[in-house]
Formats: structure tokens, sequence, C-alpha cells
């Protein structure tokens, strides 16, 4: 197994002037399961494959264990790649779908043989190794898929989306299989994924990618409960983070963010840091998360930190309620105990949490902590 470093990497294809991925600066631990995040073309795919050797780095460096491979042909890479379409050879049984692989690096068959059975032991799939394809399910498929590649023991793994093809249930399923082989393998796994829930359950770390630039590196806690701007915040987290716009109002020495729907009163340490880095008076944008707001329902005297609002849409999920409200302008989602009862045309208290409000400069996005 093995680290891996991005030193300013940078991709642009053929001819074109912009770049594809701009300056990925990185350091992967070794045997670290890190999860590359963002939209559909934001480009993760072209930043694994330039790893895997299949597209050129057009600036900076890559090392992998310590060694410069910009230049080094795929296959002495030692890189094992998992894709979202997985090819298994249908004349070929599973046992010889794993072994094709070491056969064509001519391995002596006794020792392919014992490598095959503990690749699929650890995929609790040795009861399949002398069916065809045809006769697997999608998930036994895709662990095939995956058995082919462990069973080369290889520095590194590169999966991109290896779960997109499966349906719901067995992506949840195949998410805890992935992280049970991480840890049963210890291996250096860079997964790629467009879909944040898997990358916050999977990754030990985040890097959250927009455009072709990284937003931020961090743990899934800090990701979700720090994000470094408007993009993390609003792409990580379901339902989304609600964004008020805003002015930071000063009274009587108390910071408040206020806009014609609410005024918020803000903590006193949070309102010292805002005035302290020139906020007071200007216009900020206020993420709250959908759990921060509760529902007020006995007030005795007004709440600093509540506003009246009117129910839209409810939606019960059983375990919880998602509630869309309007106050003003505003459109906001809640999530409140499932044992909440609700109307739609209902008008309401709500409080907001703020400790755990995050302030965006309005102009750079930037979050401000
Ligand atoms: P992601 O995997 O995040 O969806 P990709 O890395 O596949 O994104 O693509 C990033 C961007 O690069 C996209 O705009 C895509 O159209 C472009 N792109 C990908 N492959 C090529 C290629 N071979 N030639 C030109 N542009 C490409
Ligand atoms: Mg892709």
């Amino acid at each position: 197994m093995a680290s891996l470093t991005f030193e300013h990497i940078k991709k642009t294809y053929g001819s074109q002037s912009n770049l594809t991925v701009k300056d990925f600066d990185l350091e992967v631990r070794d045997k670290e399961l890190l999860v590359l995040v963002g939209p559909s073309g934001c480009g993760k795919s072209t930043t694994l494959r330039m790893v895997a050797g299949l597209e050129s780095i057009s600036e900076g460096s890559l090392y992998i264990g310590g060694q410069l491979v910009n230049d080094m042909p795929p296959k002495e890479r030692d890189i094992a790649m998992v894709f979202q379409n997985y090819a298994l050879y249908p004349h070929m049984t599973v046992f010889e779908n794993m072994a094709f692989g070491l056969k064509l690096r001519k391995m002596r068959k006794k020792e392919i043989a014992e490598r095959v059975h503990a690749a699929a032991n650890i995929l609790e799939i040795e009861h399949l190794l002398k069916r065809k394809p045809k006769a697997l399910s999608g998930g036994q498929r895709q662990r095939v898929a995956l058995g082919r590649s462990i069973v080369r023991v290889p520095k590194v793994f590169l999966m991109d989306e290896p779960l997109s093809n499966l349906d719901a249930k067995l992506r949840v399923t195949m998410r805890t299989e992935i992280s049970k082989l991480h840890q049963r393998l210890e291996a250096t796994i860079i997964y790629v994924t467009h879909d944040q829930t898997e990358a916050m359950t999977m990754g030990d770390r985040i890097v959250v990618m927009n455009e072709g630039d990284i937003q931020q590196v961090a743990s899934p806690h800090d990701i979700y409960h720090y994000p470094a701007n408007l993009f993390v915040a609003g792409f990580i987290g379901s339902p989304g983070m609600n964004f008020l716009k805003g002015v930071i109002e000063e009274q009587h020495g108390e910071l408040f963010f206020s806009n014609p729907a609410v005024r918020l009163l803000i903590p006193k340490m949070k309102g010292k840091l805002l005035k302290e880095k020139g906020y007071a008076g200007e216009e900020m944008i206020a993420g709250v998360r959908p759990e921060h707001i509760t529902h007020v329902t006995e007030q005795k005297k007004p709440f600093a930190s509540s506003f009246k609002a009117r129910v839209e849409v409810n939606e019960n999920l059983g375990s919880e309620l998602i509630v869309h409200v309007s106050a003003g302008d505003e459109r906001l989602t809640v999530r409140l105990d499932s044992s909440t009862s609700l109307a739609a045309g209902d008008s309401i208290q709500l409080a907001v949490k703020m400790d755990k409000a995050v302030f965006f400069d309005a102009d750079t996005e930037q979050a401000v902590y």
C-alpha cells in the first residue's frame, strides 16, 4: 500500500484554454479512504484517470509511494481501478473473471487459485465462483468486479462511482461492504462519487470539488459543521442548508441578523467575531441547517431568534417531518420531530439555534469563523 501526493496538478484537454482540473494539491495518506465528491463535470474522473495514467498530467507532479509517476505507463503504476460499468466477461465463470488479470501476468496456477479464493472469501462470493455473470444479481456482479481488483493486491485502489448502477437499497449495503473491505485490506482507496450521502458515510476524509477546484478537504464532521464556503454548505446535507440574505445590525451592543422576514439575535461570541472582522452594518448570508430550526409551541415572551412562518408543504418521513415554510419572501426547510402535527396553511412560530448558524461573506461566499 502507499500514500499519494498531488503537487499542484492541472489538466487541460487538447487545445482548450480552460483548466478542467485547476490546482489539485493534496496528500492522500497510506491506508486512507479518501472520497472525492462534487457535481457532475467538476473533474473527479479526470483526476482519477490521471492517477491511473489513462490521462496525461498537464502540469504538476504526482507521486505514488514517494515515486514520481507522471511519465510512468499505467501498467507499471500498480493501481486497480473499479468503474461504474463493471464489464465482466460473459462467457467466463466468476473464478475465471477474477483470475483473468493474474493469468495475463503469467502467475502460477496455484497462486492464482489461492488469491481468487482469498478475495472471494473476503467478499463472501465463494459459493458463486462457478457461475457465469448472467446468473448473478447486480450486487453480486459488483462484488465480482471488486474481487477482480483485489486479487492483484495493488498499491492503490481507484473507484469511480462504482455503485451508481445499483438500486438504492443495494447501494447502501455495498457502501458498508466497501468500508469493511477497506478495513480488511488496509488499502489506500480514492473513491469518487457525486452523491454527498455516500461521501459522508464512507470517507475518512472528503474532498469537495467544484468546477475543477478543491473547495474543502476535511472529515465528514467538519465538512458538515464547518463548511468552508457557500458551495460546500449547499452541496453537503439533505435536505440542504437554508440560506438567508440579510444585514448585520448593531443595537444596544448586540448584533442581529436582520431582513424583512426575520430578526435573529447573534450569540455573543459569534457577534464579537463578526464585529472584529468588520461585518457590523454589512450584508451577509446566514446558513441554517433544517434541523437547527425548532418549532416554538409555548411562547411566553418574544424569543430573540424566533420568527413567524407559514406552513406550505409537509413531508412526513416516518422518523421525521420535513416542513417547507415561507416567511415573507424567504422559503425555508425545517426538520421537526415526526410527532409534530402541522397542516398546510398553519401559521407557526419558529426559532433558529443561532449558535449553529454559519455566516458567509456576501461577496466572497467564504464562511466566517
Ligand atoms: P466528473 O467525473 O466530475 O463528472 P469529468 O472529469 O468526467 O467530470 O469531466 C470534467 C470536465 O472535463 C467536463 O466538462 C468534461 O466534459 C470534460 N472532459 C472529460 N473528458 C474529456 C475529454 N476526453 N476531452 C475533452 N473534455 C473532456
Ligand atoms: Mg465522472
